[in-house]
Formats: structure tokens, sequence, C-alpha cells
């Protein structure tokens, strides 16, 4: 088995955008969704402004590749989305701190009353793959020890995927990805209202997975562990 804790480098800020960059390249994005998306859309947008409604939640991976609503193709208003490092939901928690993805999963469940709630992992996560090697382990935060403690939350789940595929190498981490999924439901089930309503059945709780190198997305089926490709 290799060495746990590489040096590999986790986050790539390579681009292959063409100029213009930066803040000039969304600012004429912007100009085009006002001529276009915004132009045509004008009776959405002010159905939207009295409020919205999302029916589904989707819990999904900062990383630039994997946009929700691009991914789904909704329009504004459908879902209700929280993003961050490997789309970690973490466990209920009352401790002091900042509790951000709590604080919109408790505004998704219990003021917007949404149906679903959609935890999307993805492939080549930079997130998972850090969870995975562990070379941020130990870094002062604001020089990786913030994400070292956010990813530490996959440290149960890694001991499996380590001891079944190693630290390193694609099997070992689509594995971890896969299995990160599954510790984000599972920590939804730990808050008391998530639990409550997905046994009135008021919730549906759905993991799924974007495969980046060949955009299928896969859902997994609880009963059997597996995520299959629609
Ligand atoms: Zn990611």
């Amino acid at each position: 088995m290799a060495k746990c804790g590489g040096t590999s480098r986790v986050m790539s800020t390579e681009t292959t955008d063409d100029s213009p960059r930066g803040l000039d390249r969304l600012i004429a994005g912007y100009r085009r969704f006002r001529a276009n998306g915004w132009a045509s859309n004008r009776q959405r947008w002010a159905d939207l402004r009295e409020g919205q409604q999302p029916d589904v939640m989707i819990i999904a991976c900062s990383d630039s590749r994997v946009d929700p609503a691009q991914i789904f193709d909704v329009d504004p208003g459908e879902v209700f989305v929280v993003r961050n490092v490997a789309a970690m939901v973490p466990p209920f928690e009352t401790s002091p701190g900042h509790h951000g993805v709590s604080a919109a999963l408790e505004f998704a469940v219990q003021i917007l009353k949404v149906k679903e709630v959609v935890v999307m992992g993805h492939g080549m996560c930079g997130g998972c793959k850090a969870a995975l090697s562990r070379e941020l382990a130990g870094t002062k935060p604001g020089e990786g020890g913030f994400i070292a403690d956010w990813i530490a939350m996959l440290d149960e789940a890694r001991e499996e995927v380590v001891h079944d595929h190693g630290c390193e190498g694609a099997a070992a981490e689509r594995a971890m990805e896969l299995a990160g999924v599954k510790v984000s439901l599972a920590n939804l089930r730990t808050f008391p209202c998530v639990r409550q309503k997905e046994r009135s059945g008021e919730l549906k709780l759905t993991g799924a997975f974007f495969a980046i190198s060949d955009g299928l997305l896969h859902v997994l089926d609880e009963a059997t562990g597996h995520f299959a490709p629609l």
C-alpha cells in the first residue's frame, strides 16, 4: 500500500479560459445575461420578486466545474443551493461557532419547506482528495487548516476507503468521493427536523454524483449502497 500523506497538489488554479479574464469576463457575461436571460424571462423575474419557493435543496461542492444550476438546467428560483468544499453537511452541532451549512439547511427545510434534499458529490474532487491524502493535516488556519478541519468529517469513511483501495490513485479517489456523499446523507439525518420530516414523508433525501470525466449523473440506491448512472 502506498504511503499515506502525499504531496500532490489538490487545488489547481489553472484555467483554460480565453481573455477577457477575471471580473472583466464576468461583466461581459452579465451584459449577455441582461440582454438575453433577463429580458426574455421578465415575467419569471417578476414572479420571483414576490419570493422563492424551490422544491429542492442541493448541496454541492464549490468546485467551479459542478454548478448544479447548469447540470440540472434549472431556472432561477428552482433550486436552493449550498456549495462548499467537498459537498459536506456537518453533523447537527450546537457548539459555538458559525454554522453556515446548518443555517442554510434550517432555512430550506423549516422555512422554505423544500421537499427534497440532494447531496451531489463529484469526480476529481480536490477536497475529497485532500481528505484521502491528509496532505493538509496539521496546517494552520488560513494555510490549509480550515480545509483540513472541514474534511476531517471524512476521516471515519476514509479508513474504509484506505483499507479497500489505499490512499491514492483513481479508484481510491472515486471511492472517497462516493463515500463523502454517504457521510453527508448520514449527517443530514442527525438533524432532528430532517429526521422527522423524512420519517413523515415530507422530505426525501437523495445522494448523487456527477462524474466530470463523462458528464454523467449517478444516483445512489441507499438500499444497495451503489451509485448508478441515470
Ligand atoms: Zn469537490
